[in-house]
C-alpha cells in the first residue's frame, strides 16, 4: 500500500470539506465518518481527512501510484476550487508519489512506422512503455497530445508537487484530439491508430500526414463504453468510426447477428474488416460530395426496422454532428428502452475544430 500526506492551512477547513465531500459523492465516492474523521473511498484509494483548528490534514492510501495520484488530484483540485478565492491554499504532499510526474494515465508514444490503408486513411504504428491499461475492449478511445510542429523537445502535462495538473506554457502546449486504438499489443509495447486525412487539416490530420519514425506524441486514457450484449447489432459510422467498428467486429462472437453501414468517399476507401458471418457490411459512397454533407447514414437509419417483438438491439453510431443529431433523436424515439441499448456519438463537426465542438457537446450535456 502506498501512502502520502499533506496538511493544508485553511481559515475555515469545514467550509471546504463539506462541498468537497458532496462533490465527490456525486462522482461515486463513498463517504463515511469515523470518530470525527472523514473517510473517502474512490476507485481503490482511501483518504482520511481530519479537521484541525486552521488546517485540513489529509492522508491518502492506495494500492498503486495511479489510484494514489487520482485521489490526490481529486482532493487538491476541489480544495482549491472550494477555498475562498483570496486564500489560495498551498498544498505539498510528502510520502509516496510526490514530485513532478507524468499523469498516471499518460504515455509518451514514438512513431515506429507509417502505413497507407486507403488514400485517406493512414495507420501510424507507435512504440510505448507500460501500455497494458490501454489493452481492453471496454474503453476504445484515447486523447492524443500532439506537440506543436517543429518543437525540438515536446512538453507534456505533469502532476505537480501539489497533486494538480500543470500544462506546458501555451507556445509548447500540445493540442488534444480523440482517436481510437486500432491495434494494441502491450507485451510487444506497440499500438496503432488510424487517422483520417481530411481537407482543412487540423492538428490531428496534419500530424498523420507529416508523421515520421521517431516523432513523439502523448496518449491518455482510455475512455468510452464497450459493446453491450444483444441479439442484433447495428453499427453506423463514417470513416472516423471505422477503427472502433473494426475492433467491435473483432470482439463479437462467431454467432453474432446484425448490420453495419459505413459511409466513405468511394470504393477505394473501403477496407477489409473481418466479421462474423451473420453480420452484413454495407459501404455507402458519397462520391465527390464533401464528408458529412449528405444524409446517407440518416437515410439508412430511417429505413431500418425495429420490430416491437424483435430481438434485443445494440445500436452504435459515430459520425459527423448533423447525422449524429438526427440518428440520436431517432434512436431515442424508436428503440425500446426496456430491451435495447444505444450509443450514438458526434465524432466531428463540419467547419468546426475539435475545441469548439467539444465545448458545444459539454454545454449541451450540461443543459440536458
Ligand atoms: C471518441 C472519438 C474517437 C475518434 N476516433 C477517431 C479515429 O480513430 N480516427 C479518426 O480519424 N478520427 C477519429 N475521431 C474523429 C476526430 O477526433 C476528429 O475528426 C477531429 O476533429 C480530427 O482533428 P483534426 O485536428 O484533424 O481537425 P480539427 O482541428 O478538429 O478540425 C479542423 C477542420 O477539419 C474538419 N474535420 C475534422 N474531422 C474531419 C473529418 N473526419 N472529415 C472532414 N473534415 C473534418 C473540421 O470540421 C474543421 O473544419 C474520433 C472522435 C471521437 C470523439
Amino acid at each position: 500500500m502506498l501512502a502520502t500526506r499533506t496538511q493544508i492551512a485553511l481559515a475555515y477547513p469545514q467550509s471546504v470539506l463539506r462541498p468537497l465531500c458532496e462533490h465527490l459523492a456525486e462522482h461515486e465516492a463513498v463517504i463515511t465518518e469515523e470518530e470525527g474523521v472523514t473517510l473517502i473511498l474512490l476507485d481503490g484509494a482511501k483518504a482520511r481527512l481530519d479537521l484541525l483548528p486552521a488546517a485540513l490534514d489529509v492522508v491518502v492510501e492506495a494500492p498503486d501510484v495511479s489510484a494514489l495520484q487520482a485521489m490526490k488530484r481529486a482532493i487538491a483540485s476541489h480544495v482549491v476550487e472550494f477555498a475562498p478565492k483570496d486564500e489560495a491554499p498551498q498544498i505539498r504532499w510528502s510520502g509516496d508519489g510526490t514530485g513532478p510526474a507524468l499523469p498516471p494515465d499518460f504515455r509518451v508514444l514514438t512513431v515506429a512506422g507509417v502505413e497507407t490503408i486507403t488514400p485517406h486513411m493512414r495507420r501510424i504504428h507507435f512504440r510505448g512503455e507500460n501500455l497494458a491499461r490501454f489493452e481492453q475492449t471496454e474503453a476504445l478511445h484515447v486523447r492524443l497530445f500532439i506537440p506543436p510542429e517543429g518543437l525540438a523537445e515536446p512538453a507534456w502535462p505533469m502532476i505537480g508537487e501539489d497533486g494538480l495538473l500543470v500544462m506546458p506554457p501555451p507556445e509548447e502546449r500540445p493540442v488534444v484530439r480523440k482517436y481510437t486504438i486500432r491495434k494494441i499489443d502491450s507485451a510487444a509495447s506497440t499500438v496503432a491508430l488510424d487517422f483520417v486525412l481530411h481537407e482543412d487539416a487540423g492538428p490531428g490530420s496534419a500530424f498523420a500526414m507529416r508523421a515520421k519514425a521517431g516523432d513523439r506524441i502523448g496518449m491518455a486514457g482510455p475512455g468510452g463504453r464497450g459493446l453491450k450484449p444483444a441479439e442484433r447489432y447495428v453499427f453506423l459510422a463514417d470513416e472516423t468510426g471505422i477503427p472502433a467498428v473494426a475492433r467491435m467486429l473483432e470482439k463479437l462472437s462467431a454467432e453474432a447477428l446484425g448490420e453495419v453501414f459505413i459511409e466513405v468517399a468511394d470504393a477505394s476507401e473501403e477496407q477489409r474488416l473481418p466479421h462474423p458471418p451473420g453480420i452484413s457490411i454495407t459501404w455507402l459512397h458519397r462520391g465527390e460530395a464533401e464528408p458529412g454533407s449528405l444524409p446517407l447514414l440518416q437515410d439508412v437509419f430511417a429505413r431500418l426496422e425495429w420490430p416491437a417483438d424483435g430481438p434485443s438491439v445494440y445500436l452504435w453510431a459515430a459520425m459527423e454532428h448533423a447525422a449524429f443529431r438526427e440518428i440520436r433523436a431517432g434512436a431515442r424515439a424508436k428503440l425500446r428502452p426496456e430491451r435495447d441499448q444505444h450509443l450514438v456519438v458526434s465524432y466531428w463537426r463540419r467547419g468546426v475544430a475539435e475545441e469548439e465542438h467539444a465545448a458545444a457537446k459539454k454545454a449541451e450535456m450540461a443543459k440536458a
